[in-house]
């Protein structure tokens, strides 16, 4: 048996939280209205995520006898679970695991263990690793038979103010995260396929997949803020940098549609319809910069990628995000991950210069060597059913980062914020297109 800690009620928790955490928290009114409850407390028990579905434990089914005891509790302690598990939800036996289903009830999914590597049963999945496609002919390209997904991060746009992914110095053009992330899948997407990838984007313009608007939130926003414990929340904010933004309705609406619902779309998206091998999803980092009308330029640049893992124990204790975090670490996307995420660390280092980024929050677990890459979980990587590769290069409000935004996409290379260089899309895209040759490079037979 693997040590168990964190025993935290999830509802006396949530209380000690601020808002914003607290909010992660919560839950929908369906899955409040569930047949669990916390008995010691006097408000329902939380059992999923805001927005999350009820999970299907039977989709885990097929992975019976397809790891070893010591293949998963590795994933489970070094990857997925680093910050410990509330007591009783995950219990590893020689020969098998049992997960709780649903908090507060004794129903319990149990996987069986392979008693030996060679004892395994193959894992029946939607994608294929580079290490199994079979050997390209002499005169295929490298990267033939695997498709790749790109997703740009953000919506970009009408939305990108909103989104709170939008400054402007002076009369400069505004920097908005999202169609800079676009612009970048845009030049990337015919690199991957000249090296013989199929490539589809999730996101194709600056607008929204999810059909749902702030307004469709409304009653969800105020069921959330009474959770967090405001009782007659206002119903705008002044402006990005209202300390109480985060206690309005408008806020919660906003940020329900443009993250939560949106994220949720496209992982829907990706997982039944685009059923790619791989995902790529681009961002640009950045720094706080207060008010984004006057914002403020920092010296720091920096870059780091991400893969899903380090899941905290509050989120552990949701019913979706166990077996979300049980179906990737039993997929095995991991390895896949951490090859792909090294390989182009290592391309966009070299491209850049930028140094890793050191967190200064312990959500996060570095993994691998190259110092560049961390196990998080963000809702994409979490729910995208393949491997996938989350890249934060470039502090968007560094100066050099906003010159060379300023200076928008060119062939070739110009002097820019003092150095002769390729336009800043083309340095993203070509690294990571070259990261990506280097892992196939490496893995495909
Ligand atoms: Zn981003």
């Amino acid at each position: 048996m693997i040590v168990l800690n964190f025993a935290i009620p999830t509802t006396m928790f949530v209380r000690r939280l601020t808002l914003a955490a607290a909010v992660l928290l919560l839950v929908s009114s369906a899955a409040r209205s569930g047949a669990t409850t916390e008995p010691t407390t006097d408000e329902p028990a939380r059992t999923l995520s805001t927005l999350g579905q009820q999970p299907d434990w039977r989709e885990l089914e097929p992975y019976q006898e397809t790891i070893t005891h010591d293949e998963f509790v590795h994933l489970l302690n070094d990857v997925y679970c680093t910050h410990g598990i509330g007591a009783g939800l995950i219990q590893v036996a020689p020969d098998e695991v049992r997960v709780l289903k649903a908090k507060g009830t004794c129903d319990y999914f149990t996987l069986h263990f392979a008693r030996s590597k060679s004892e395994r049963h193959p894992i029946d999945r939607t994608w294929t690793p580079p290490s199994a496609l079979s050997k390209p002919p002499v005169d295929a390209k490298p990267l033939s038979g695997f498709q790749i997904a790109l997703d740009p991060g953000h919506l970009g746009g009408r939305w990108a103010r909103m989104e709170e992914r939008w400054f402007q110095i002076k009369n400069a053009a505004p920097v908005t995260e999202g169609d800079l992330t676009l612009k970048v899948a845009q030049l990337l997407a015919p690199k991957l396929e000249s090296l013989g990838a199929k490539v589809s984007l999730v996101r194709s313009k600056t607008e929204p997949l999810t059909p749902s608007r702030p307004p469709d939130f409304r009653a969800l926003a105020l069921e959330l803020l009474h959770d967090a414990g405001v009782e007659k929340p206002r119903e705008d904010f002044d402006g990005p940098a209202d300390p109480e933004k985060e206690r309005t309705v408008r806020w919660q609406e906003e940020l329900l549609f443009y993250r939560n619902s949106e994220i949720r779309r496209r992982a829907k998206r990706v997982n039944d319809r685009l059923k790619p091998d791989l995902v790529l999803c681009l961002h640009f980092n950045a720094e706080a910069w207060g008010d984004p009308a006057a914002p403020t330029l920092v010296q720091e640049n920096h870059l780091h990628l991400l893969v899903n893992g380090s899941y905290l124990p509050v989120e552990l204790e949701l019913d979706d995000q166990r077996f979300e975090m049980l179906h990737k670490l039993l997929s095995r996307a991991y390895p896949e991950e951490l090859g792909l995420a090294e390989s182009i660390a290592a391309a966009m280092a070299k491209a850049t210069g930028l140094p890793p980024y050191h967190y200064k929050t312990d959500n996060v677990t570095p993994v691998g060597t190259s110092g560049y890459v961390y196990a998080r979980n963000l809702m994409a990587t979490r729910l995208y059913r393949c491997p996938t590769v989350y890249l934060e290069p470039y502090v968007m409000n560094s100066s050099e980062v906003f010159d060379r935004v300023q200076a928008g996409d060119y062939k070739g290379r110009r002097s820019v914020a003092g150095k002769n260089r390729a336009s800043i899309f083309r340095e993203y895209a070509d690294a990571v297109a070259e990261g990506v040759l280097a892992y196939f490079k490496k893995v495909r037979p």
